[in-house]
């Protein structure tokens, strides 16, 4: 009985880490100690994208606060103007310094 389990059992190098499917060899990215399937990578590219759209957004709201506000704390561009230029800011590579 013992025997028969362990002929059925899947190698290890061919499933995946993430979902645990066995999807063989050939179908896994290997990543340092871990093997991911294609459909987790895509999955992961996909949750990685999105955060990083929301670090993005975040990051351009600052700008755009920062651009709208004069030192004593008053509006001095409207929010809308302030936006399209924290944009131009951002795409052109512009991150604040933490
Ligand atoms: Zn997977």
């Amino acid at each position: 009985m013992i025997e028969l389990q362990k002929q059925f059992q899947p190698k290890a190098r061919n499933i995946c880490s993430a979902c645990g499917k066995d999807v063989g060899v050939s179908k896994l990215v290997v990543a340092g100690n871990v093997n991911i399937c294609f459909d987790c990578s895509d999955l992961a590219k996909e949750i990685a994208d999105e955060k990083r759209k929301g670090i993005a957004e975040t990051e351009i709201n600052q700008i755009a606060n920062t651009l709208s506000t004069t030192r004593d704390g008053n509006f001095d561009v409207d929010m809308a103007q302030a936006l399209v230029y924290a944009n131009r800011l951002y795409k052109a590579g512009y991150r604040k310094v933490e």
